[in-house]
């Protein structure tokens, strides 16, 4: 209760310094929301006669008015408080803590405010086992209207959307405002998938409403993006990363539309096409491009007989992109007579290097470098330049490429051979060409495309081998099988008189330093070891011979 209190005090705590407050109780002028609180840390403070202690108190009063108090304990369940008006301190605070929080414009949070109510939408979904959906919604044209009616106008669009969202919202997920024109949505606890259609039309709904800015009527139109949780991700930073991308397909190609991240897998890929297209032309002299080369080796002795050289490219966002991906990519930009022309350096630097003729280096000619007027120029300057020799090199062209142009191959492929280089026919069985349209190609050797070695083990797939290698030898051509990834393999390829192998089985691709070292360290032996215990257990007619 109130004893004595002077017109300051009647200020602060009734509004007014002629208020008479004596005999009434302190907490009755609180505000009720914390008044039980206030009562119990006083009473604490009187019965333990404790040191004086600061306490903030919201007022009864309106406005809203803000008190600190310091209690001084006196003796005989009596308290001295020095009140003091902290209302602007409050607010200032209070607004400090708001606008690290949340977008001063609209009031909603942002995306600091956010990540905590994400974090535990998602905790929470996951535990149900429900589907949660997080939508981005941009908002059309705001940057038009900032620049023909001003900032203001902008600004009125974006509070307009921000509040038919918010009510959207409200019973179905939380909001929050992303970036100046786009915001984030967010639906959890979906029981099912088969939900997300109603939700999605709801949204649409509130596209092309009109609302009156500045006397002008203005149809607000948005386009979103969005991706579901777990099915299109797990992870709560991808499933942003997704929306987002949904959100930029849909404004490029569906405008003022509403559209799922799972319809995308086929078009993202034409992105990063656009992706490895733009940033190809840099990549060589980014050092991003480099060659790695992989074994091949004969299949009675086991010793080294090759190394075929293979581009690889680690891109600093993307990670390594098979050349799979780019080489198609860089034949129709013309870039693959660069690419083709560093490979070439590579390969014939390893040559060099190695210093050691009987291991040949295979590399491989995309058809474009190929039917190029400059390669056989090219490829002199380059002998000359790494000081090696033409029979050093076998040189990979596919079969596609061989049939695209029967006259131009058959000449070129003559003229390479005159010089000494060795003509290898890469992924045989691929290219509907036959043997005998091989004929009059001056080859040396043919790899049978993976696709057959992986089906060897089938009835089917070592008849189709047998085919090929026992009409390969009636023509001298060399066989090389490619794709061996275990020891049986082995074994039946070596019966089926296949001269060279190559696959995981021997090594992977290996870096310069890393196939240097390869090659010195390289034991036929241990490889020939393998071979007989696998002969043992299988009997393979050709192990057994031996
Ligand atoms: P390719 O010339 O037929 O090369 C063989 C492919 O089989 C390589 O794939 C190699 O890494 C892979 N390989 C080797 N052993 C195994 C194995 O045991 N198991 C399996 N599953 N795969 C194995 P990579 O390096 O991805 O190259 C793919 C294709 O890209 C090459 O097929 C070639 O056509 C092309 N390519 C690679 N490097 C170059 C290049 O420098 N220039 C040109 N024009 N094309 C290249
Ligand atoms: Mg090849
Ligand atoms: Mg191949």
């Amino acid at each position: 209760m109130i004893l004595a209190s002077d017109e300051t005090a009647n200020a602060l705590i009734a509004g007014s310094p002629d208020k008479n407050i004596t005999g009434n109780f302190f907490t009755s002028y609180v505000d009720k929301t914390i008044r039980d609180t206030i009562r119990e840390r006083i009473g604490h403070l009187i019965r333990k006669n404790k040191a004086p202690e600061k306490i903030i108190t919201k007022m009864l009063t309106t406005p809203e008015k803000w008190i600190r108090g310091h209690y001084f304990p006196a003796g005989q369940e009596k308290m001295i408080i020095v009140l003091e008006d902290y209302t602007d301190e409050y607010f200032e605070t209070k607004w400090v803590e708001f606008l690290a929080y949340n977008d001063n414009l609209t009031g909603l949070p942002n995306m600091f405010g956010f990540e905590q109510t994400l974090t535990d939408s998602i905790s929470r979904t996951q535990k149900s086992g429900n589907f949660l959906v997080m939508a981005l919604v941009d908002i059309s044209s705001v940057n038009d209207f900032n620049e023909s009616f001003g900032q203001k106008t902008g600004d009125q669009i974006i509070l307009h959307a921000a509040k038919f969202l918010k009510v959207f919202m409200d019973t179905r997920g939380f909001i929050a405002r992303w970036t100046s024109d786009k915001f984030i949505l967010l639906f959890p606890d979906i029981a099912g998938e088969n939900h997300i259609p109603a939700l999605v039309q709801g949204l649409n709904s509130l596209n092309n409403q009109l609302f009156t800015v500045d006397s002008m009527k203005i149809r607000i139109q948005f386009t979103a993006g969005y991706s579901v949780f777990p099915t299109d991700t797990d992870d709560q930073e991808e499933l942003l990363a997704l929306s987002n991308r949904a959100l930029l397909f849909a404004k490029d190609n569906f405008k003022n539309h509403i559209f799922p991240y799972k319809k995308l897998p086929d078009l993202i890929r034409n992105n990063t096409d656009i992706i490895i297209r733009n940033s190809l032309s840099n990549a060589i002299a980014n050092g991003e491009i480099y060659a790695v080369f992989q074994p091949k080796v004969g299949t009675i002795d086991f010793s080294l007989r090759g190394l075929e050289s293979l581009v690889r490219w680690n891109h600093p966002e993307m990670g390594n992109i098979p050349p799979s991906q780019f080489i198609p990519i860089a034949e129709s930009t013309g870039m693959i007579i660069e690419l083709g022309n560093f490979m070439m350096e590579s390969s014939f630097a390893l040559a060099r290097e190695m210093g050691n003729p009987e291991i040949k280096i295979s590399v491989n000619i995309s058809q474009a470098q190929f039917f190029n007027e400059n390669f056989l120029d090219t490829i002199d300057q380059n002998l000359a330049k790494y000081q090696i020799q033409p029979r050093q090199i076998v040189l990979e062209i596919t079969e596609s490429l061989s049939m695209a142009d029967k006259k131009l191959t058959v000449e070129s492929t003559h003229r390479l051979r005159e010089k000494g280089f060795h003509i290898s026919i890469d992924d045989f069985g691929t290219g509907y060409s036959s043997l005998s349209q091989l004929h009059n190609l001056p080859v040396d050797e043919l790899k049978i495309d993976i696709s057959f070695i992986r089906r060897i083990h089938t009835p089917d797939g070592y008849q189709i081998i047998h085919a090929i290698a026992s009409m390969a030898s009636a023509m001298h051509l060399r066989t090389v099988a490619e794709g061996i990834e275990d020891i049986s393999a082995v074994s039946k390829l070596s019966d089926l008189k296949i001269d060279e192998l190559q696959g995981y089985y021997f090594s992977k691709p290996l870096p310069r330093t890393e196939i240097l070292e390869y090659i010195t360290n390289y034991q036929a032996d241990f490889f020939r070891q393998e071979y007989q215990k696998e002969a043992l257990v299988s009997g393979s007619s050709s192990a057994k011979d031996e």
